[in-house]
């Protein structure tokens, strides 16, 4: 039987046996939020921490609650990398930093100019802030960057190693953003359909335009969905991008009305790089 309020309440009984624990020893372990974040994490924190994920794969980053497992392993973490404003952070993120004073908490997206969010599901408090920074090669030099003064601020002693890392991600970061830009200029779609409209920064990065399908967070209105048919066939859009946790109904219509090709995409891929090719790939020429 499932009974949030009791399942909240074990959580908390978890951390409070913690807190008044003084005999935690703190692991090398950094937590992220999303599964991007460890991907460029790993690379940069090699060999001296390991990296686990809050948000499980084909979960959603907007509403996930941590499993009590998972708080005993932050409460004996060494940090945690938060990716900014996400459902979950902004839901979690407070309690989680006065529940375990011991762990190290680093905000990845220091010093990035976040874009407003175009019809996002956000809950109670809507931010009307855009969270998939990570969609952007540019964005993620930053993330990376921060990345690295958070590695060195906890462990200054293997600095030296943390700026090799760092040089070769970046190096694989902006040649990934140079190959994106290859695809895309054999590419003659400057526009593009997704359900949930996670690619906005990407968009921005190359001068294309996403058109969600999603409205405020749920399914389209008939009218909706017709209005975005018209403007499908007006702007020849030739790809309808979906993520398996959404609906695929409304964005079957459109491809069918349209003759559009659906395409399955997961921005929150562990395998960012493949990723965010597989995507410029699918933008075809005419
Ligand atoms: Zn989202």
């Amino acid at each position: 039987m499932y009974i949030p309020a009791l399942r909240f309440f074990f959580v908390g009984f978890i951390l409070f046996l913690f807190s008044c624990s003084n005999k935690i020893q703190q692991e090398n372990r950094i937590v992220v939020t999303i599964e991007v974040q460890r991907y460029f994490a790993e690379r940069l924190a090699h060999p001296f921490f390991e990296v686990e994920t809050m948000v499980a794969p084909g979960t959603s980053p907007e509403s996930y609650d941590p499993t009590p497992q998972q708080m005993v392993r932050l409460a004996k973490s060494s940090a945690y990398f938060g990716i900014g404003p996400l459902g979950f952070e902004r839901a979690w993120l407070d309690k989680l930093k006065q529940n375990n004073p011991k762990v190290r908490f680093f905000d990845n997206s220091k010093g990035i100019s976040f874009i407003a969010s175009e019809s996002h599901h956000h809950g109670a408090d809507e931010s009307g802030i855009d969270p998939h920074i990570w969609t952007s090669p540019r964005n993620v030099l930053i993330i990376v960057q921060n990345m690295y003064e958070a590695l060195t601020a906890i462990d200054p002693q293997n600095e030296s190693v943390y700026r090799e890392n760092l040089k070769d991600l970046r190096n694989e970061i902006i040649q990934t953003g140079e190959m994106v830009q290859a695809l895309l200029n054999r590419s003659s779609q400057k526009a593009f359909v997704v359900y949930h409209p996670a690619l906005a920064y990407f968009a921005q990065d190359y001068g294309l335009k996403q058109y969600p399908i999603e409205v405020d967070g749920k399914e389209p209105s008939p009218e909706q969905l017709k209005e975005l048919v018209d403007l499908v066939k007006r702007e020849k859009v030739k790809t309808v991008f979906i993520q398996q946790e959404f609906d695929r109904k409304n964005a079957e219509i459109i491809a069918r009305e349209t003759n559009c090709k659906l395409v399955v995409i997961n921005p929150l891929s562990y395998n960012w790089k493949e990723e965010i090719i597989r995507i410029a790939e699918k933008l075809p020429d005419e």
